[in-house]
């Protein structure tokens, strides 16, 4: 990359402009002129932080998402164009079978990719769902959010739309290993065809728990995204989130990651949230929402993201309570707030294999990735529930 600067130049660069937080907060008026007054930086430490999965994949480059977006970030490139060149990175890696190319296809053997982004200084948002053939759904969210009036275009408009922008767009978005997985669910679920719905869909969860266990399929991708959001030495906020989805999912499902609100949310005078884990519970609850309300009125950005999960267990159905009362599903919340605080929270602090019941999970410690001045890191999550995670989903 002709006009990339070395880590040491960033670092020195993030460094002096760090300098001044904590420090530099005038009284700014409340432009929304709604809630508390928000104090407006004059300089704050930048950072970017994300879902586990962004200081992962590098799809046989040298940069994480986190890293990439941080980079660009310190040389002055806009928020949101900084952290969509980050998710791509992801994206685009076969390897990640969550998210973009190799993300793993829904029910009818079809890859169908949702994400959702925000530019906080902008005050603009696009997303889509249910999109096929586009290896990189955060480019056509922008998209959607630069060239229209819109919100969010979903399943063929927009493929339609992507495809008269320009984008590549191909006939089928498995990788070998993904069709492979579906293959072997398929083989395994549909020895008869599927006649009665119910016994289908319990079919699918017994030939995915049976995956799971043989080391088929991770199950921290049968769910699986990427959040990843940032905030510039301005105190500019950005954020995006994208997505397969649940894999082997009803075809036309769509989660939390699309929707404003659920699987992410950002007001550029306050913060940033973003989510991954089960989409529906969040959903419910428009927690990414909730998060950024709760750091307007002055919470951590630590306890912003662990009052969400609190609200999102009060609101649980009973069916997804284990005997404890515990939810039997993981969800994350990945927030910064305008001053560059920053948090990675969690259900649980080991993972939950989702509604894989009978099965015996090898847990694994929840984490989030961030790069501040410090370069990238992968830190354990904090914790709302300080127990075992249910032993059976
Ligand atoms: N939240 C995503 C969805 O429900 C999946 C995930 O993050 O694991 O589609």
């Amino acid at each position: 990359m002709g006009n990339a600067i070395s880590r040491r130049d960033f670092v020195k660069t993030a460094g002096v402009l760090a300098a001044g937080t904590g420090t530099a907060f005038g009284d700014g008026p409340s432009p929304g002129g709604e809630g508390p007054i928000v104090l407006a930086p004059r300089s704050v430490a930048p950072v970017v932080v994300s879902s586990a999965n962004g200081n992962k994949y590098r799809n046989g480059g040298s940069r994480t998402c986190v890293e990439e977006a941080f980079e660009r970030i310190v040389r002055g490139e806009d928020v949101l164009d900084a952290l969509v060149a980050g998710v791509n990175i992801v994206e685009l890696d076969p390897e990640d079978d969550s998210v973009g190319y190799g993300g793993l296809p829904n029910a009818d053997g079809v890859v169908q990719l949702d994400a959702s982004c925000v530019h906080g200084p902008k005050k603009r948002a696009g997303a889509v769902a249910a999109l096929e053939g586009l290896r990189t759904p955060s480019r056509v969210a922008k998209a959607v959010m630069e060239l229209t009036d819109h919100h969010l275009v979903v399943g063929k408009g927009a493929q339609d739309f992507a495809r008269q922008l320009g984008f590549e767009v191909e006939d089928d978005l498995n990788t070998e290993r993904s069709r492979r997985m579906w293959l072997e669910w398929k083989r395994r679920i549909d020895p008869q065809h599927w006649v009665d719905p119910s016994r289908r869909s319990e079919a699918g969860r017994a030939a995915a728990r049976a995956m799971i266990a043989e080391g088929l399929l991770d199950p921290q991708h049968v769910f699986g995204t990427i959040n990843c959001n940032g905030v510039s030495p301005k105190g500019e906020v950005c954020g995006v989130t994208t997505t397969s989805g649940l894999a082997f999912k009803i075809p036309g499902r769509v989660g939390d990651s699309p929707i404003l609100g659920a699987g992410l949310y950002v007001d550029g005078e306050v913060g940033a949230a973003g989510s991954t884990g089960r989409g529906e519970a969040n959903l419910f609850s428009l927690s990414s929402f909730f998060v950024v309300e709760c750091l307007r009125r002055g919470m951590s950005a630590k306890d912003a993201g662990i009052e969400a999960l609190r609200r999102v267990v009060s609101r649980t159905e009973k069916r997804l309570l284990d005997e404890r009362g515990y939810p039997r599903f993981g969800l994350r919340f990945y927030v910064v707030d305008r001053k560059g605080g920053f948090a990675g929270v969690s259900m649980y602090a080991k993972s939950v294999p989702s509604w894989m019941d009978a099965f015996d999970p090898p847990a694994k410690v929840v984490s989030f990735a961030v790069c501040t001045q410090n370069g990238p890191e992968t830190r354990p999550c904090d914790v709302l529930l300080d127990v075992d995670p249910p032993a059976e989903a």
